[in-house]
């Protein structure tokens, strides 16, 4: 107990404590203002094909460059966003802006590129987000074909009521991902009941895959159920050539990690795009 801990630590905890919803209050302000003054930004990470080494798509990943305090890592504000219910606005802002500009790339000729938005669960359950997604689509000019959402499996605790969201999203057009799969409470009872499309296999598993005999033998798990179901699967965090090399023999079919490339800001995509047919990641 704290108690027994003695005084100090009793007063630190506390301190600690006070600090950190004070940097809580602190950053949701922050937010606020930098979602009025457009201060975030998106990177997107290249997916590829692992047999044909060829560009798929491209996940979007939020940045915030505070002017003052520097970089702050999604890991650090999602968390709030969703405490504080800022997700919601901040996660239009995502959409529309992955939205906006994968169309732009369309419009270059780049138009078998599909984009990956991440959906926090609080927002999967924001009653309106149907009527939003649809709005942001049209306004965008996107087709919903070229747009994937992922979700986390911290979304399926309720099945039924996520069976009936992930369909309506389905029902759009869009595509729906499992991220950081396995990495969980994973259940085949959801498999067999939830509308998906891709498992995304988590990269704990994929980080010691060249090392660990367990990870393969789940990867490889992965891969075949998601064969048997009719899925799609992808490997993420993919870092070295040797576990690319573990993944072929599992016969994943895609991949994305700092190997192929690390997440980029828009221009340098668009880079990667105009040099992608010299590209090759066998
Ligand atoms: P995630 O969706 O699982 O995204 C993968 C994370 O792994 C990203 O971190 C990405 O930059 C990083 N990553 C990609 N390849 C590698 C690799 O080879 N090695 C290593 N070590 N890392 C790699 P990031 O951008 O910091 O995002 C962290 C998490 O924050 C995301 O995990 C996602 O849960 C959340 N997030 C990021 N962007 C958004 C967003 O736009 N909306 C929502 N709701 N959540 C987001
Ligand atoms: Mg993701
Ligand atoms: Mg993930
Ligand atoms: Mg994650």
């Amino acid at each position: 107990t704290v108690k027994a801990k003695g005084r100090n630590s009793y007063l630190f905890f506390h301190k600690n404590m006070e600090e950190r919803s004070l940097e809580r209050i602190l950053l949701e302000n922050e937010m606020k203002k930098a979602i009025k003054l457009d201060q975030f930004t998106l990177e997107y990470q290249p997916k590829i094909d692992i047999k044909s080494g060829k560009l798929i798509g491209m996940e979007a990943l939020v940045r915030w460059n505070h002017p003052e305090l520097g970089k702050i890592p999604p890991g650090k504000f999602i968390p709030i966003a969703e405490e504080t219910g800022l997700i919601t606005v901040l996660g239009e802002v995502i959409l529309r802006k992955g939205c906006e500009q994968t169309h732009r790339w369309q419009e270059e000729g780049y138009t078998d590129l599909v984009l990956s938005v991440n959906l926090s669960t609080k927002q999967l359950y924001q009653n309106d987000l149907i009527e939003k997604i649809k709005l942001i689509l049209r306004e965008t000019n996107l087709d919903s074909k070229w747009l994937e959402l992922e979700v986390t499996e911290t979304a399926f605790t309720n099945i039924d009521n996520a069976q009936s969201i992930l369909q309506e999203i389905r029902d759009l057009g869009i595509q729906v991902s499992i991220d950081d799969f396995g990495a969980g409470y994973s259940s085949f009872s959801y498999l067999k009941n939830l509308p998906v499309n891709t498992l995304k296999i988590d990269a704990s598993f994929i980080r010691d895959i060249d090392l660990n005999k367990e990870s393969q033998a789940i990867v490889n798990g992965i891969v075949d159920i998601a064969e048997k179901l009719k899925l799609n699967v992808i490997a993420e965090g993919i870092e070295t050539v040797e576990q690319l090399d573990q993944l072929k023999d599992a016969e994943c079919p895609q991949g994305q990690g700092y190997y192929f490339s690390k997440p980029l800001t828009a221009d340098t995509f668009h880079q990667f795009l105009k040099k992608e047919h010299r590209l090759t990641f066998h």
